[in-house]
């Protein structure tokens, strides 16, 4: 006899962290997470830095100064955000709070790993909604609707693919659920959206009650490593988050680093444009090597591999990581022939376009 997990628990797939190693004597690159190319504020790292004096305090609980914040930068009422460790730590607690055994969660079928893990974990049923063009479809979501639904996770703009749906197709999701179903929309690439028809959530939000918003200081804002999110909800779910969610989910240095992360309009402004511009170039100069790229919104792009001639994304990822480039393999989230490339610096971007020439004018060409 031993202990043996519930229902559920083995079913999930252990996640397999991406590659952070170089070969010896090579400059690291690492674009293979999706981490800000330009790091975090310099006052966020002295926000962090202060905070460390008063180790021996526990955080604020309700992380007050980080809402107030939040809701000054994006006009909310504080009462209806919940700070979580991570957006994943919410997205979890969501999962939690509105799955049981015999129930069914939706996720898309590339929408984010983290959707499938947070539903198995509960014990209820995981259903996968395939995406059409590698984009959310709503009317197949709307279709794998069953009376035993109670929760659909979408990510707009999705991970892997770096593709959005607009503001209108999400209402039209919203429209379609029954008013018990809870629509959580992860919106971890908000920020770097530029396009008139996309809509974070926060609309949404506002004028339903079974939408929830979740965001995270992991991307644009640089502070992966302090693990800090946020969710925007209505009363009722954020009552349910709040009776489950760790007293001192957040701690100090996180609070204090994103505080000051958010006010400093100008570092995110200096992150969107670097991304603007680099997304463009390096679409348009690895399409003009022969690859495919999904058009993307967000900080990273999905590199197709012709496969013919040897060259395979797994040849690819070889042949890159040997020159120091970590890119993310994205087999596991059902694209076995591409690569998924962050924007990097202007150095790192420049040195991935020439390798990927070399690999592509090497072996058939
Ligand atoms: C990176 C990412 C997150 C962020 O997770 P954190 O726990 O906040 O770091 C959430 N959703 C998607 C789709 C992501 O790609």
């Amino acid at each position: 006899m031993r202990p043996v997990p519930k229902k559920g628990i083995l079913d999930i797939e252990a996640y397999v962290p991406g590659k952070s190693q170089a070969p010896e004597g090579v400059t690291l690159h690492k674009l293979s997470s999706n981490e800000s190319a330009l790091g975090s504020s310099p006052a966020a790292r002295a926000a962090a830095a202060a905070a460390v004096e008063r180790l021996e305090l526990y955080p604020d609980g309700q992380a007050g100064a980080l809402k107030t914040a939040i809701s000054e930068r994006y006009g909310l009422n504080p009462r209806n955000i919940v700070c979580g460790n991570g957006s994943d730590e919410l997205l979890t607690l969501l999962a939690q709070a509105y799955l049981d055994d015999g129930d069914e969660g939706i996720h898309t079928a590339h929408g984010f790993l983290l959707h499938r893990t947070a539903i198995l974990a509960t014990g209820a049923s995981a259903v996968c909604v395939p995406e059409t063009d590698a984009r959310i479809d709503v009317d197949a979501i709307l279709a794998a609707v069953t009376e035993r639904t109670k929760l659909v996770f979408i990510a707009n703009p999705g991970n892997p693919t770096g593709t959005y749906i607009p503001f209108d197709e999400v209402r039209r999701l919203q429209e379609g659920l029954p008013k018990s179903v809870v629509l959580v929309i992860d919106a971890a690439y908000a920020e770097y959206v530029r396009r008139n028809d996309y809509e974070a959530g926060i609309e949404l939000v506002s004028c339903a009650q079974n939408v929830v918003m979740t965001r995270t200081f992991s991307k644009i804002h640089g502070l992966a490593a302090l693990r800090v999110g946020w969710m925007y909800a209505p009363d009722t779910i954020v009552d349910a988050v709040e009776r489950i969610r760790g007293p001192f989910n957040i701690n100090t240095i996180a609070i204090a680093a994103a505080t000051a992360a958010i006010a400093d309009r100008a570092h995110v402004e200096t992150a969107v444009t670097h991304n603007l511009g680099w997304l463009e170039s390096l679409t348009a100069d690895l399409s003009a090597l022969g690859l495919r790229v999904t058009p993307s919104v967000t900080n990273f792009v999905l590199v197709h591999f012709p496969a013919e001639g040897g060259r395979t994304a797994a040849a690819a990822d070889a042949f890159l990581t040997a020159r120091g480039f970590i890119l993310r393999r994205v087999a596991g989230y059902g694209f076995p022939d591409a690569l998924r490339l962050t924007v990097g610096s202007d150095e790192a971007n420049r040195g991935v376009v020439a390798a990927l020439a070399d690999f592509m004018g090497g072996a058939a060409r």
